[in-house]
Order: C-alpha cells, then sequence, then structure tokens
C-alpha cells in the first residue's frame, strides 16, 4: 500500500499521537481528538480573550455565539480554575455597549419629534438591519471547523502512511459515520492520494461497519440509554454528546433564569413537533451532531421507544449503504448532506415565527412588547413592507437589550470574592439571559436540557 502514497507529507507528530490515544478509547477518535482540541482553543476566550482588543473586535463583528457555542463557553468557565463567568459577560457587555445598543437606540423614537421620526422611520430600519447583520459567522464555529479539518488532513495522511497507525485504528471502535465520510472525502480528492486504493478504503471502512452491526445487535438486546447515545453518537457524531458529559458549575438549581424569548417559547414547541414526525419516519435523516444530541434528549424525556424503532431502521440501512458503497464511495461529497433540522430551523421554522409575529400584531395596537431574543429579533427585522411589524420588533430588542445588559453590568461589578454577598438574584442570573439572548433557540434548548442536571456551584452565585 505504501507504493501507492502520492507524495510524503509532514506529519503533525502531536496531533498524531492525540489521534492514536484517542483511538484507545471508546467511541470515533476523530470526534473525541476534535473536542479536546474545541476545549483548549475556546478556553482563551473566557479568560485572556475576554480583555484582548483583536479577539473582542472579531466577537463584535460576529455578534456573539451561535447558541451551542454560547453554552460550551459558560461550561468551559464551570471548569476548576475559573470561578464565575466574568469572561464571557464581559464579551457580552462589549458587543451591547459598542455595538448593539448604540444601533438600537438610534431606532427608538423620541416624544418631542415624534411625528418627524415616523416619517423617518424606514431610513432607520434599513440602517438598523445593516448594523445588525453580523459580518462574520461565530468565531467558535470558524475555530472548530479549522481544528475539523486540520484534524482530519491528519488522520487521512497517518493512515495512508503509517502501517502502526493502520493497525491502531482498525482495533478502535472506528470512526463516527459523518467522519467516515469526511475522511473518504478529504482522501479522495486527491489532497493525499491520487486514487483511493481498494485496500485502503477497506481499512478506514471496516472498523465503522463492525462498530455499526455491533450497535445493531446491542439495540435489540438491551433497549437502555446507553444503546441509544451509543447509535447516535456513531450516525450522527459525539462531539455534543462529549461536551454534554463535561462536569460543569452552572448552579441552575433554584438559580434558573426566568428570562425567556416569546418567539423562542413558540419555535420550542414547532421543534418538539418537527422531532416527533421525525421519529415516526422510516429511517432518520442525516442531523448534525447537536441535533443528534437534541433527539435523544428529546426521546428520553417523550419516551424512548420510538426512538429505538428509528434507530434499529436506520441502523440497518446504513449497514446496506456501507456494503453497497464500500467498494466505491466514488463520490463522497453526496454524503456529506445537510442536517435535516438544521435545514427546517431555517426555512420552515423561520416562516413560521414570522406568520406567529404577524398574527400577535394583527390588532390596531399592542399594549407593550414582548421578549425578544437576538437571533429571532433579526429575523423579524426583515418584515418588510409591513412596517409596523419590524419597528414593535426593533423596539422590543431594544427595550430587552436594555434591561439585561443592565442586570449584566450588576454581575460584573460584583464578581468579586468581596462584593458577591450585594449581588442581587437577578444580577446571578444575569450571565444565564445573556446566553439565551444572544443564543435564541439553540442556546435556550440547551440550557433547558442542562437545568435537569445536578447544580455544580458557581463561585459568584454560591
Ligand atoms: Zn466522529
Ligand atoms: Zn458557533
Ligand atoms: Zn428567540
Ligand atoms: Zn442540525
Amino acid at each position: 500500500m505504501m507504493n501507492n502514497v502520492a507524495g510524503s507529507v509532514p506529519l503533525d507528530t502531536l496531533r498524531e499521537t492525540a489521534l492514536l490515544e484517542a483511538m484507545a478509547e471508546s467511541g470515533c477518535p476523530l470526534c473525541r481528538s476534535i473536542w479536546r482540541d474545541d476545549r483548549r482553543s475556546q478556553t482563551w476566550y473566557v479568560n485572556d480573550g475576554a480583555v484582548d482588543h483583536k479577539t473582542l473586535v472579531r466577537v463584535r463583528r460576529a455578534l456573539g455565539f451561535c447558541g451551542w457555542h454560547a453554552v460550551t463557553l459558560v461550561l468551559l468557565e464551570g471548569h476548576a480554575y475559573i470561578w464565575s463567568h466574568l469572561g464571557s459577560a464581559l464579551l457580552y457587555q462589549d458587543i451591547w455597549q459598542q455595538r448593539v445598543l448604540p444601533a438600537l437606540q438610534r431606532s427608538r423614537p423620541h416624544r418631542a419629534h415624534g411625528l418627524l421620526w415616523s416619517g423617518l422611520w424606514p431610513f432607520h430600519l434599513a440602517r438598523l438591519r445593516l448594523q445588525l447583520a453580523s459580518q462574520e459567522a461565530c468565531p467558535v464555529c470558524a475555530d472548530a471547523a479549522h481544528i475539523e479539518a486540520e484534524q482530519i488532513a491528519t488522520f487521512s495522511r497517518a493512515l495512508a502512511t503509517h502501517s502502526t497507525f493502520r493497525a491502531s485504528y482498525s482495533a478502535s471502535d472506528g470512526l463516527c459515520l459523518p467522519h467516515l465520510f469526511k475522511v473518504m472525502e478529504h482522501l479522495a480528492t486527491g489532497r493525499v492520494l491520487a486514487t483511493v486504493p481498494g485496500e485502503l478504503r477497506a481499512t478506514l471502512v471496516q472498523p465503522t461497519r463492525r462498530r455499526i452491526s455491533h450497535m445493531g445487535r446491542f439495540l435489540k438486546g438491551y433497549r437502555g440509554k446507553l444503546a441509544l447515545s451509543g447509535t447516535i453518537r456513531l450516525l450522527f457524531g459525539a462531539n455534543t454528546f462529549l461536551w454534554a458529559a463535561h462536569q460543569a458549575r452552572l448552579d441552575l438549581d433554584g438559580n434558573e433564569s426566568e428570562w425567556r424569548c416569546a418567539a423562542c417559547a413558540y419555535a420550542d414547541a414547532l421543534l418538539m413537533r418537527a422531532c416527533a414526525d421525525l421519529l415516526a419516519a422510516p429511517v432518520l435523516p442525516h442531523l448534525c451532531d447537536w441535533h443528534g444530541w437534541f433527539l435523544y434528549r428529546f426521546a428520553v424525556s417523550a419516551g424512548v421507544e420510538p426512538l429505538f424503532t428509528a434507530l434499529d431502521r436506520t441502523v440497518a440501512a446504513q449497514l446496506l449503504f456501507l456494503d453497497a458503497q464500500g467498494a466505491s464511495l466514488a463520490s463522497p461529497q453526496q454524503l456529506l448532506r445537510s442536517c435535516a433540522l438544521c435545514v427546517w430551523g431555517r426555512e420552515r421554522e423561520a416562516a413560521l415565527v414570522r406568520e406567529w409575529w404577524r398574527d400577535r400584531h394583527a390588532g390596531l395596537e399592542v399594549s407593550g412588547y414582548p421578549e425578544l431574543c437576538l437571533p429571532h429579533g433579526r429575523l423579524l427585522l426583515g418584515q418588510l413592507p409591513a412596517l409596523r411589524l419590524s419597528r414593535a420588533a426593533a423596539l422590543a430588542l431594544c427595550q430587552c437589550a436594555e434591561h439585561l445588559s443592565e442586570q449584566l453590568a450588576g454581575y460584573i461589578s460584583h464578581c468579586s470574592e468581596h462584593q458577591q454577598a450585594s449581588m442581587q438574584p437577578a444580577e446571578r442570573r444575569a450571565w444565564q439571559d445573556s446566553v439565551r439572548w444572544f443564543g435564541g433557540l439553540m442556546g435556550n434548548e440547551t440550557l433547558k436540557w442542562f437545568s435537569h442536571r445536578p447544580p455544580h456551584k458557581c463561585g459568584a452565585c454560591s
């Protein structure tokens, strides 16, 4: 096989050693190794990064983090050597003060020139939409994509060139399906080999195939949570499961945030219905690892039987697929599909939330504005030509941002060993409220499931 190698590529010995160590543990070695690097890289944001100018500018440009990464950052803050949520609190306060509040406050009507302001509203709205359009994606998502690409490159190179690496991999649990397809794609696009030799392809596929077959038997013999979570990790990836097992000092017990975005509450019911529909389908579609974890959490609370049935069928279908494709896997790009629930969120849920907002404002005047998170606020700002609806979204966003930023300022100012005693209950919850405001539905859902776990005390909150 060594003769088939197109060229000798210098190896990243450290990363390769980490992969070999991960192969000795359970589950997909790429998932585990990427998770370790993700943790190392994310710790920067809640430590020195929170006062580093370049990092602040980057986070500000992206308007914070996606919902899931908003939660992983506070999980890291639960780590033994960080005693509070001060790091993420400083990042959020910076975005509010430097970017969000100045933009929103400019769009608020002044009583003195109400009529003039009404006439100028289309101009204000266009400017606000531009100011609240994030210029970059979540910075942690970008870092994580870079880490994953590097790990996949190292894995592919080592598998193609090292017989000891191949032997360790053959004895391991194998890659999860998404990583199997990504490595196959990396190999096949010629970045490592001109063509993927049949023998190498078989070495790559065989441990995963063996593991899927094992999980199929396990599902039939042991109908417990371990069989469910093990199969979902294998089919959709394990990154979120690894994070979710991370011991955090979230201190949600008795201190759970009361702040809820009204649109998130509405979308939450839609998501539950979408999960139930998914479980009724003959075979589960492709999901990202967060939605795989989410479906597991949903099934554990709503009844696991439908998930067992769906996984039984999905495992059987994947085995047939791997056996049929094992000989060629000619266009692995076709295997890298989008997550069905992510697509549903972008399309169906977004449309239904817009309808909900329209119905809510069907009357001539609505008294007060509902609580609104940033992602849903931005979605509803695109309500033209119904200016009244987008104006209501802007005012709701402004009201929430001012209130939550004030609570967070209280958390920050009392976040020292000497000041803790004077921290108010609403200030103690301010970091959770911030995660919910910036993270939207995804941050909300993750915190919801984490709140059922035993609490770990936060130094500032206890
Ligand atoms: Zn994996
Ligand atoms: Zn992210
Ligand atoms: Zn929301
Ligand atoms: Zn997804």
